[in-house]
């Protein structure tokens, strides 16, 4: 894999649209970094400046390893791609596609043919060589679309919302092949998505966007557990919040008091909704009404009101037959509180 490097990549377009404020990167050698955020935040910008098919506003520098490509036009980068909409020339088969880039590269013939084969068994999709791409799925486009692109070895790969398109079952399954084919390949591959499940699942570590700014970037672990502000809180997971009262050793909510210890003084914090637990008899607890319950399978999904001033999501075992109307008394361990500052 090759270490990519941005240094203060900012991009504006003609039209004076600031898609990007100025950008310093590290993407390491043989990392998946994904860029997550809402619609319009600057990932596929990010990506296209990357790409070679955008150029940094004046002052932007792009590396690969120690060379810096930033003048240098797509075909010279040696980028792989792969787009949410497939991007593939219909009327050609799938070994067709999956040769474009060999062909272009003049790579001799028993040399392409033999590199197609390989993509086409790496992919599972040997017996769909001679199709062609409008009578493929779109599931088996995208392992055409992975096959182009990793043909030409190329030194990052680059993924735009490859599975966006697809439906959820497809969507995991081909989430976890990516994974699998990411870390066996030891390739340089930068993610682009909305979802912050298929983040979670990809990344070894995640940026966060939020118009066109780094909001925090770290493992999915520490960016869900302690995310660096409440955009963040509240883009990636489901998250409460709290804000209550701490006084002489509680925390006063309106469901009830919990043991406190902090300092005295306003709380203002979220908190996960798998953080809440049902309490047991003769605990401290908030007292609520549930308003809705939704049996999720592997849990359930609690909405109860009256306990804090917004009503609290509580995911909680589902064994346990609970109702709308049910009266619940909630708790949690106030290390699970995550600060919110602002
Ligand atoms: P994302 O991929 O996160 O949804 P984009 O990078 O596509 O976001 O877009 C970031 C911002 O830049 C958006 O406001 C978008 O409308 C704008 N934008 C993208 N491409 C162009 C363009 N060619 N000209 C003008 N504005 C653009
Ligand atoms: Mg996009």
């Amino acid at each position: 894999g090759t270490r990519i490097r941005l240094a203060g990549c900012a991009k504006t377009f003609p039209d004076g649209t600031r898609a990007l404020e100025p950008l310093d990167l590290e993407v390491n050698a043989g990392e998946t970094l994904v860029f997550l955020g809402p619609s319009g935040c600057g990932k596929t910008t990010t990506l296209r400046l990357i790409a070679g098919l955008e150029m940094p506003d004046a002052g932007g520098r792009i590396l690969f390893g120690d060379e810096d490509v930033t003048a240098l036009p797509i075909e010279k980068r040696n980028v792989g791609m792969v787009f949410q909409s497939y991007a593939l020339f219909p009327n050609m088969s799938v070994a067709g596609n999956i040769a474009y880039g060999l062909k272009i590269r003049r790579v001799p013939d028993s040399d392409r043919r033999r590199r197609v084969a390989e993509m086409l068994e790496m992919m599972r999709i040997t017996e769909l060589a001679d199709r062609p791409i409008d009578q493929l799925s779109g599931g088996q486009r995208q392992r055409v679309a992975l096959a182009r692109a990793l043909a030409v070895e190329p030194r990052v790969l680059l993924l735009d919302e490859p599975l966006t398109a697809l439906d959820a079952k497809l969507r995991e399954d081909l989430r976890l092949e990516i994974d699998r084919l990411l870390r066996r390949l030891g390739i340089t591959a930068i993610y682009v998505t909305h979802d912050q499940a298929e983040a979670m699942a990809l990344g070894d570590r995640i940026v966060v966007m939020s118009k066109g700014r780094v909001a925090q970037i770290g493992r999915p672990r520490d960016i869900y557990l302690k995310p660096a502000d409440r955009f963040v809180a509240d883009f990636i997971g489901s998250m409460n919040r709290l804000s209550g009262t701490a006084r002489n050793g509680v925390l006063e909510l309106p469901g009830g008091n919990l043991p406190w210890a902090g300092p005295d003084g306003p709380v203002e914090a979220a908190l996960r909704p798998e953080s809440l637990r049902l309490a047991e008899e003769g605990m401290a607890a908030l007292t609520g009404t549930v308003i809705s319950a939704f049996f999720l399978g592997d849990r359930q999904r609690l909405i109860v009101g009256g306990a804090a001033p917004e009503p609290l999501i509580a995911d909680v075992p589902n064994r346990i037959e609970i109702a709308s109307g049910d009266a619940v008394r909630l708790t949690f361990d106030a290390d699970a509180l995550i600060p919110l500052s602002d």
